[in-house]
């Protein structure tokens, strides 16, 4: 398991709340940051159920920072989208997915797709696009090796931006991935309505599925009806064999989580890759 350094805001606990002050200096903290090249992405791989394929992997921010540590992206991630930071942090992220998929490219390794999370603000700005192509371009991979996760508050914001956005990332071949379906507020009609690849299954569903009700009920129907719609479903979070039996009999096409590995810095994740490949 990962061992975070806890700083900041804790969000369990509203009393400890930092005040606008601090808020504004750690903001500057996280531009000083980004600056300082500071932050890492770390990568998670997702395999297929059927046949224990590498699918893809999940790109997830972390800030090393010399001062506290690893920090965990729920720790930072809600600031920079609240100020606006996200969008620079965001372009970062890409970029360094851009650069990673470059080099295992150019190491050998087999072709791997790699997914960003992308936040709202992001996907609301018109550039979004130009922007990315300009990466993939500037770095010189093809946009099918880029994938993006959004969550539903994407779609139930700016309907018309996030549809031809989704559009235009569907005609240049990048994977879309709906990102912890079920936790926010979008129906079951967004699914049909959005041209989605991928529907992933949030950890919240997913935990003991083959032993609570509830979740076994709610994972059942949801791999139904994302294949009714033709979308592939992922689950997150899956952590113990028997979830992972639940899962496979009630025919979900894929897992992430830590059964299968904890996400991993670049250099951890490709001696994993070469530990399964033997
Ligand atoms: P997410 O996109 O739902 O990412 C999955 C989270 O589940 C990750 O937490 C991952 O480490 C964790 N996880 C994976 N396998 C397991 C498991 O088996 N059990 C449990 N309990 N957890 C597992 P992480 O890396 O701390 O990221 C948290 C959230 O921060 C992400 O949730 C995502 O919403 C956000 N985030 C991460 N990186 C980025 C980024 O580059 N940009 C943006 N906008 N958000 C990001
Ligand atoms: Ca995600
Ligand atoms: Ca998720
Ligand atoms: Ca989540």
């Amino acid at each position: 398991r990962q061992v975070y350094t806890s700083v900041g805001a804790n969000p369990a606990n509203p009393a400890a709340a930092p005040s606008p002050p601090e808020l504004s200096h750690r903001l500057r903290q996280l531009q000083t940051a980004l600056a300082n090249d500071e932050f890492e992405l770390f990568y998670q791989p997702q395999a297929t159920l059927a046949d224990d394929q590498l699918l893809g992997v999940e790109a997830l921010i972390r800030w090393r920072s010399p001062s506290q540590g690893l920090i965990p992206p729920a720790e930072f991630i809600p600031l920079a989208e609240r100020s606006g930071f996200i969008i620079e942090l965001g372009e970062w992220v890409i970029r360094a997915a851009c650069q990673q998929i470059k080099q295992w490219q150019a190491l050998g390794l087999p072709p791997l797709s790699v997914c960003v999370n992308l936040s709202s603000l992001q996907f609301a700005r018109p550039d979004l696009i130009s922007r990315i192509n300009n990466i993939l371009a500037e770095i010189g991979i093809a946009p099918k090796y880029l994938g993006i996760e959004l969550t539903e508050s994407v779609l139930v914001q700016n309907v018309d931006t996030t549809m031809a956005h989704l559009q235009a990332l569907r005609r240049l071949g990048m994977l879309i991935s709906i990102d912890d379906f079920g936790t926010g507020y979008a129906s079951l009609g967004y699914l049909q309505h959005f041209p989605f690849d991928i529907l992933k299954i949030d950890h919240c569903f997913v935990q003991h599925v083959h032993t609570n009700p509830t979740n076994g009920a709610i994972t059942t129907a949801m791999i139904q009806m994302a294949h009714s719609l033709g979308l592939m479903v992922v689950a997150e979070g899956v952590e113990t064999t028997d979830e992972l039996a639940y899962l496979k009999a009630q025919g979900c096409d894929a897992i992430q989580g830590y059964l299968l590995s904890q996400p991993l810095p670049a250099s951890q994740f490709i001696q994993w890759l070469r530990r399964r490949q033997r």
